[in-house]
């Protein structure tokens, strides 16, 4: 089946009491024993959840999916998987939460890291240590938009017995079939476009096995309880319905207002995958289906003229978090805080899905 049919029909045939079309929300936290024993308890498993990591696996064509109540609890389900001693590689400019996540509290459990720059094959493959169990890539990356090549970081991970993992958040399962290019595991924050409409937070881990990885995986799920609620998935299981369409829209203004911007006086980069200029854009061109709704510009006159940029906008809305319908700015650097690595003349736009003509006016007006 396409995309297109598996967003509408996976995970949808679950309530033959009632021959309810749609799947219902089953709030229930516990369940009544002895019924064949399929649910217990909804921290370990409820019946929306489970129809929403039967969608999530199809979708990403993979083996199995495991959720969370957010993308950061998703990333700590997989680190956690790992034990004290083993080594991770991870991308220079990653998320700054995963950064923290691995820096400020796994490398106290003994979890040893090295970052590089995943663009620099040679300079990944000198990180490798025997004890490398894991390349951790991110790709369109937030909010650099850097591009990594999944399958040629895949042959090097699995060259030296490591796993490859790959945060697509921003490019969706729709976009990049990560795992059809090598990675073992691909997790995205479902809050972005999976869920669409800025409504609810969740995190998906899919794997392309369900080997003992995935099983520790599983296991995170369950112990550390950071699980979605039966409502969260219900809502995120309407997102996915229309993903395949509303990123038809995010592309395509996406595309546009970069190529609007790329031209303005204003602004000295435009950060987009879709652009020519873009130093990924022929990575991107082999493993993306298109280029996506993020982008991120650098304006002329630094951090004072972003943050007045920023503030200037009236259809983009001033505020963190990206993917959803509605079109937002964020000057990223001060959120970020002492450690960040981004420039402090950068806006990270998610172009939404309102008509492109009101967006590049809105834009225009800003920058004026
Ligand atoms: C937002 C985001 C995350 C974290 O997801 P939350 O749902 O906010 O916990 C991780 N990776 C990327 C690329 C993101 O954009």
């Amino acid at each position: 089946m396409k995309i297109e049919t598996i967003a509408i029909q996976a995970g949808r045939n679950q309530d033959p009491a009632t021959g309810a079309v749609m799947p219902p929300i089953h709030l229930s936290s516990t369940f009544i024993r002895g019924n064949d024993g399929d649910y217990v308890y909804s921290r370990i498993d409820n019946p929306t959840r489970h129809a929403l990591e039967v969608t999530l696996a199809q979708l990403e064509g993979g083996a199995g999916a495991i959720t969370f109540g957010s993308g950061m609890a998703a990333v700590a389900g997989v680190f956690q998987a790992l034990s004290a001693g083993d080594h991770v590689i991870l991308a220079d400019d990653t998320y700054f939460g995963v950064r923290e996540l691995v820096t400020k509290q796994l490398s106290r459990w003994g979890l040893e890291y090295t970052m590089v720059d995943m663009t620099d094959l040679p300079a990944v493959k000198a990180a490798i240590r025997p004890t490398t169990r894991l390349l951790w890539a991110e790709t369109p990356s937030n909010p650099m938009l850097k591009i990594t090549d999944i399958a040629a970081i895949a042959d090097i991970a699995h060259e030296s017995g490591a796993r490859l993992g790959v945060d697509g958040t921003w490019a969706t399962p729709l976009l990049q079939p990560a795992l059809e290019y090598g990675a073992d595991v691909v997790v995205h924050s479902t809050t972005k476009y999976l869920g669409g409409h800025s409504d609810l937070t969740g995190g998906v881990i899919v794997t392309n096995e369900q080997d003992s990885f995935f099983e520790e995986m599983r296991f995170n799920q369950g112990i550390g309880g950071g699980v979605p609620s039966g409502f969260d998935c219900w809502l995120l299981l309407r997102g996915i319905r229309t993903l395949p369409y509303r990123m038809r829209g995010h592309c395509a203004n996406g595309m546009k207002l970069a190529q609007f911007l790329e031209d303005h006086p204003a602004i000295h980069t435009v950060h987009y995958p879709g652009l020519e200029s873009h130093p990924g854009h022929d990575v991107a061109k082999k493993q993306m289906k298109d280029f996506g709704g993020m982008l991120s510009v650098q304006v002329n006159g630094g951090g004072e003229a972003a943050d007045k940029v920023a503030g200037r906008t009236k259809i983009f809305a001033r505020a963190t978090s990206l993917g959803g319908v509605e079109s937002l700015i964020e000057h990223r650097a001060p959120v970020e805080g002492d450690t960040t690595q981004t420039p402090i003349d950068l806006l990270r736009v998610s172009v939404g899905l309102e008509h492109i003509d009101d967006l590049i006016e809105d834009f225009a007006q800003a920058l004026a």
